[in-house]
């Protein structure tokens, strides 16, 4: 992948560009899905798209695949409150976040999963992991 085609390609293909903002939005939080703190691996909107949430930053969270899939459709507060890994500092970051306010988003993340200090091993390794690189 090259950065300078990239940004080009950018202009002609918006898929990079969503893909890139995507990508911006993981970024934040460190791939780790905002309601449970697992890798993140999709982008939830808070207020469903059918239900007229739109694509925008304040509006998407970076989600693991379970969360993502188990909320659905629900109200993310209201769904997010009944998990066994509830967290009102997650919750209270999600509420920053889609008032726009991503430092403090950031900052109660941080509060709730301080960082580790060595990598746990997932129990579960059923996802592909992008960044893995394979020896030749
Ligand atoms: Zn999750």
């Amino acid at each position: 992948m090259h950065n300078r085609d990239a940004v080009f390609l950018e202009d002609l293909c918006p898929k990079l560009r969503d893909r890139r903002w995507r990508q911006s939005l993981h970024t934040f939080t460190e791939n780790s899905c905002i309601y449970c703190g697992q890798r993140s691996e999709s982008i939830d909107h808070v207020l469903p798209r059918s239900k007229g949430g739109l694509s925008l930053t304040k509006n998407c969270v970076p989600a693991c695949l379970s969360c993502n899939g188990n909320k659905s459709d629900l109200d993310a507060f209201e769904w997010y409150r009944k998990q066994r890994f509830y967290d009102p500092r997650r919750s209270m970051a999600i509420r920053a976040w889609i008032e726009g306010d991503l430092r403090l988003a950031l900052r109660l993340l941080q509060w709730a999963h301080p960082k580790p200090k060595k990598p746990t091993k997932n129990t579960s390794s059923n996802t592909n992991n992008e960044f893995s690189c394979q020896a030749a």
